[in-house]
C-alpha cells in the first residue's frame, strides 16, 4: 500500500519516494509514498513531475486500486528500488483544493436554506457543478445564494480534517445525508472534511485549510435536469 501524504497533508507538493511495483504493460508504477492526488469524488487526478536524478519523467495520470497508487509515466519506467523526488504541477492542484473547498460551501448553503442533498459532481480547477434535488428552486434564489455563499466563504472558516471510526461516522447525521452509507462495508476508518459550522462530509480529496483561501465565486448557471433536479455551476473569480 501507498502511504498517502496528500490525505493528511494537502499543501505538500513534493516528495521523495521508493518504486515497489512496475507495470510494463500498462506503463504504470507503484510508489510507496506520494503527495499524487490519485482522483475520486469528482476531483480529477493531479498532474506533475518524477526526477530520478537528473531524468525527468511526466506524470500524465494517477490512480489507485486496492494494491495502491499507481503513477503513469512517460519517459521510460525505472526499475522497482529505484528512488526518486516527485512534484505535482501545484498551480493545477491547488487551483482544484480551492475549487473542491467551493463545492462544499455550495452544499453546505444549499442545505441550510434548502435540506436538499447533493446527488453527484466534478470539477476542473476553477470551475465545477453540483447536481440537487430541488423541486422548489426559484430563479430569484440564484442572486441570494451567490451573496450567501460568498458570505460563508469570506467569514474563514477553519476546514479540518479527521478520521472517525466507521461504526461512528454510520451515526453522525451530517455525514448520513451526504451518504456515507454508500461507502463499501469494509471501509473501516472514515475521512471527514469539516468546514466548521457549514458543511460534513465523507470525502477523500484535497482542500485548502480555511475558506478565505478559496475567495470569491460566482454561480455561472442553474441548469434544470429534469424532475426537480438542478445541476448549479460555479466558477471562481479571485485569481490565485
Ligand atoms: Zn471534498
Amino acid at each position: 500500500m501507498t502511504d498517502r501524504i496528500y490525505s493528511t497533508d494537502a499543501y505538500a507538493a513534493q516528495m521523495r519516494a521508493t518504486v515497489v511495483g512496475v507495470d510494463q504493460d500498462d506503463g504504470r508504477i507503484l510508489l510507496d509514498r506520494t503527495v499524487f492526488y490519485p482522483g475520486g469524488g469528482g476531483q480529477p487526478c493531479d498532474e506533475g513531475e518524477l526526477w530520478i536524478g537528473e531524468d525527468r519523467l511526466i506524470v500524465t495520470r494517477v490512480a489507485q486500486d486496492s494494491a495502491g497508487v499507481w503513477h503513469w509515466v512517460e519517459g521510460g519506467l525505472p526499475s522497482e528500488g529505484t528512488e526518486l523526488e516527485g512534484k505535482v504541477d501545484w498551480d493545477r492542484r491547488y487551483m482544484l483544493m480551492r475549487t473542491h473547498t467551493a463545492m462544499h460551501a455550495l452544499c453546505g448553503v444549499i442545505w441550510e436554506r434548502f435540506q436538499s442533498p447533493v446527488t453527484g459532481g466534478n470539477m476542473n480547477p476553477g470551475e465545477g457543478r453540483l447536481d440537487f434535488e430541488l423541486p422548489q428552486w426559484d430563479p430569484d434564489d440564484k442572486g441570494p445564494i451567490e451573496a450567501e455563499l460568498n458570505r460563508q466563504l469570506a467569514c474563514n472558516r477553519d476546514v479540518e480534517v479527521s478520521f472517525l471510526p466507521r461504526e461512528e461516522a454510520d451515526l453522525d447525521p451530517s455525514l448520513i445525508r451526504t451518504k456515507v452509507n454508500l461507502l463499501p462495508p469494509t471501509l473501516k476508518e472514515v475521512r471527514v472534511i469539516d468546514i466548521v459550522g457549514l458543511d460534513r462530509q465523507a470525502d477523500g480529496g484535497t482542500h485548502v485549510s480555511a475558506t478565505n483561501e478559496v475567495g470569491q465565486i460566482r454561480i455561472k448557471k442553474v441548469e434544470s435536469k429534469g424532475k426537480g433536479f438542478r445541476r448549479i455551476r460555479v466558477e471562481l473569480t479571485t485569481p490565485s
